[in-house]
């Protein structure tokens, strides 16, 4: 006598990109991650995020090096910074996944149309990793 099992897999959010209950921020953050990126579909910016820093944003993907003096992987650095407003994002592996956010949150859709208006540029020098009291932690 065969029996029927029901079987339910649960994936973490945002394991297969973009999903119909994505917050406006993670819309917000997907956006722009596949305008920066220089290869949006074999990086699939648009799930972790990309590479790119100018005057006014820095994006880091979630870092899997693993290594000990890693911005990204001891948690330092975030994701998503947008350096006029100080609002810096962190996820973990996947955008949308485990996030989190410090400082104010800007108005994403006047952010977004200004953003996208933009190419890349040159990615500009060093990424300094500072404490609350301004002090450089590190640098990468
Ligand atoms: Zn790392």
């Amino acid at each position: 006598m065969a029996s029927k099992v029901k079987l339910q897999v649960v994936f973490p959010k945002g394991a297969f990109g973009a999903g119909g209950d994505d917050t406006e921020l993670e819309r917000f953050l997907r956006r722009v991650s596949v305008h920066f990126s220089e290869d949006p579909d074999g990086e699939w910016a648009e799930k972790y995020g990309t590479g790119y820093e100018d005057e006014t944003i820095l994006i880091h993907p979630y870092c899997w090096c693993g290594k000990k003096d890693c911005a990204w992987c001891t948690g330092m650095a975030p994701n998503f910074w947008h350096k006029p407003s100080g609002f810096k994002v962190w996820w973990y592996k996947y955008i949308g996944r485990g996030m989190e956010t410090a400082g104010e949150q800007p108005g994403l859709t006047t952010l977004l149309r200004e953003l996208t208006k933009r190419r890349r540029s040159v990615v500009i020098g060093t990424f300094r990793v500072l404490n609350d009291a301004g002090e450089e932690l590190g640098s990468v």
